[in-house]
């Protein structure tokens, strides 16, 4: 095909020769979370490739909660899963389902499996259904209750959804091959007793269906054709594809697996970030210094920079691990040009105009994205006292320095030229201000005489200025010594992953919505957080500095 695009993924492959053949009419995709926690960015590439596909090829995406196994779940993780998908984009319309809704359907299967010879119920225990199991050199050994009539295992079955036996005293299993290669096809177990109390079905069912058996009936039930997983149950498919064809539906889904998006260096597993908010190490799943997609949104993130990434991430069957740096990239892409860069200074020291009017305060026009002029110009106050950054000024400063040091000019972004003349220090020696005079003539950062200046630094006035809450991150874990303690398998924690500073902001940034970004020039982009942002006193969480050694893969 001449005019195809040249980059489609294996999976548009797989769908492309689907409907060419009639295969399926149209494609139904699903989310099929359990839910056990909260989402994280390897999540994110689930949810985005589903429905981008379903999206694509004008199909149906449906949200389907795995919720089968009655010890984990909470009902709380399924309000957080689904703000999460909303807010990523991806839209269900109205197909929302929960497996627990099917068990009445799954039951009528195992019937259906047992009236065709196809499952028997077994009294081993589960040790010995493990003994009996074989290896993968040995063939397993089949269970000598495998060849029950039918009619005694159809009143067994009924008896283990009467409650007459206790947890483990008997399961249903698939009979199947107990010599095949695939330790999955050797009769696995599909239902077991379990005297437990599920979130949606209350204490009606005391049997509960195996995530093998359930999961393709699931899917089938839905009519999804693809139902795209992660490597790990590559070996499982052959279960999936026999559970589907002896429940005889007439369009079978099938399975595809990808490889998961793992992250360098970072820390998704749901076990070490439950310890962590457990510990009250970080401020709960969505503290920004996590990747649970909570945590990014709260530090700033947009569900378009994380399309982006999913994007750039691509689709592969091969597992390996992505930089967050790329992450980092994403979201600088997408906020550089939509976001008003405003000034705030992180560790101020004060510069004093000395030539410049006392008590006196103009107001200068500042663009507020020298790339993008939609975004319009703003008012910003300036006096005799401003604030810098303490690294702006030097005394003795190394040779390609280029802002401000005793003698030298610069310019005061937005402002004026100003010559430093001096500075102020406390007994210690410790700078506590910094002197100048202005240039009247440079109003706007320019000299009539055409003279340039080598730097330029940001300020905020300093009799306007507000003071805000601002917060620094680096990775949690420490990536020097390895993500995991060699000893005992705990994370090796930074100590410096929050630093918490007082800055001085321009005034306007006070009244920062929730969720509100920005880019403060030179400093990175910022997120008013939602979470401990008041009235008044606001606090910026940084979603991530300007620089990067970072470079797109080609
Ligand atoms: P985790 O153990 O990392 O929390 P999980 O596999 O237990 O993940 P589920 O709720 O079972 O979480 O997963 C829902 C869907 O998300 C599954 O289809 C799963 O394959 C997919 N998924 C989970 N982790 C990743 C990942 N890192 N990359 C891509 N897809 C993932
Ligand atoms: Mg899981």
């Amino acid at each position: 095909m001449e005019n195809a695009p040249a980059s489609k993924n294996f999976i548009e492959n797989i769908i492309d020769k689907d409907l060419a053949e009639g295969t399926y009419e149209t494609i139904c995709t699903r989310f099929p979370p359990e839910p056990n926690g909260y989402l994280h960015i390897g999540h994110a590439k689930s949810i985005l490739l589903n429905y981008g596909l379903a999206k694509e090829y004008n199909g149906r995406f449906n949200m389907r909660f795995d919720d089968t196994n009655p010890t984990k779940e909470k009902t709380e993780f399924v309000e957080s899963i689904l703000e999460d998908i909303k807010w990523l984009g991806a839209d269900w319309e109205d197909r929302l389902f929960f497996a627990s809704d099917y068990f009445e359907k799954m039951y009528e299967v195992a019937v259906k499996l047992i009236k065709k010879g196809k499952a028997f119920v077994d009294d081993l225990s589960a040790d010995e259904i493990r003994e009996y199991r074989g290896t993968l050199t040995e063939p397993g050994k089949e269970s000598p209750h495998r060849n029950r009539s039918i009619e005694e295992n159809l009143q067994l079955f009924q008896d283990m959804r009467d409650g007459k036996f206790k947890d483990g005293e008997k399961v249903l299993r698939a009979k199947i091959d107990m010599a095949s290669p695939n330790m999955n096809m050797r009769d696995p177990v599909i239902y077991r007793v379990a005297h437990m109390t599920h979130h949606n079905t209350g204490d009606k069912w005391c049997i509960y269906p195996m995530y093998d058996f359930a999961h393709p009936l699931e899917d089938a039930f839905e009519g999804v054709t693809h139902s795209i997983c992660t490597l790990e149950f590559e070996d499982h498919r052959p279960l999936y594809n026999w559970v589907v064809q002896e429940a005889e539906f007439p369009h079978p889904p099938k399975q595809i697996e990808f490889a998961k998006l793992y992250l360098t260096n970072v820390v998704t597993g749901k076990r070490y970030i439950k310890k962590l908010v457990e510990e009250g190490i970080v401020d709960g799943w969505d503290d920004p210094r996590l990747v649970s997609i909570a945590a990014l949104r709260r530090r700033g993130f947009t569900p378009e920079s994380i399309q982006m990434f999913v994007d750039l991430c691509g689709v592969s069957k091969s597992n390996s691990s992505v930089d967050y740096a790329m992450l980092e990239y994403c979201i600088r892409e997408d906020l550089k040009l939509k976001k008003p860069r405003l000034m705030a200074v992180l560790d101020p020291i004060r510069l004093i105009i000395d030539n410049y009017p006392e008590g006196q305060i103009e107001y200068l026009t500042a663009p507020n994205n020298m790339e993008n002029e939609e975004l319009g110009e703003r008012q910003i106050p300036f006096g005799k006292e401003l604030y810098i950054e303490r690294e702006d000024f030097m005394v003795d400063p190394p040779k390609k320095y280029k802002r401000m040091f005793p003698g030298t000019e610069v310019r005061l972004m937005n402002a004026y030229y100003v010559t430093c003349t001096g500075y102020d220090t406390d007994d210690e020696g410790n700078v506590t201000a910094v002197h100048c005079t202005y240039d009247p003539e440079t109003k706007g950062g320019s000299a009539p005489d055409g003279r340039k200046v080598k730097g330029t630094i940001h300020w905020v006035e300093a009799a306007n200025a507000g003071k805000a809450t601002v917060r620094l991150y680096e990775n949690i874990v420490d990536e020097e010594k390895g993500v995991y303690n060699k000893e005992d398998g705990s994370l090796n924690l930074n100590p410096n992953s929050l630093a918490t500073v007082t800055a001085y902001v321009e005034p306007s940034l006070m009244e920062a919505k929730a969720y509100e970004s920005f880019q403060f020039v030179r400093n990175g982009f910022f997120c008013a957080d939602y979470k401990d942002s008041k009235e008044g006193a606001p606090v910026f969480n940084r979603i991530v500095s300007l620089k990067s050694s970072f470079r797109l893969p080609k």
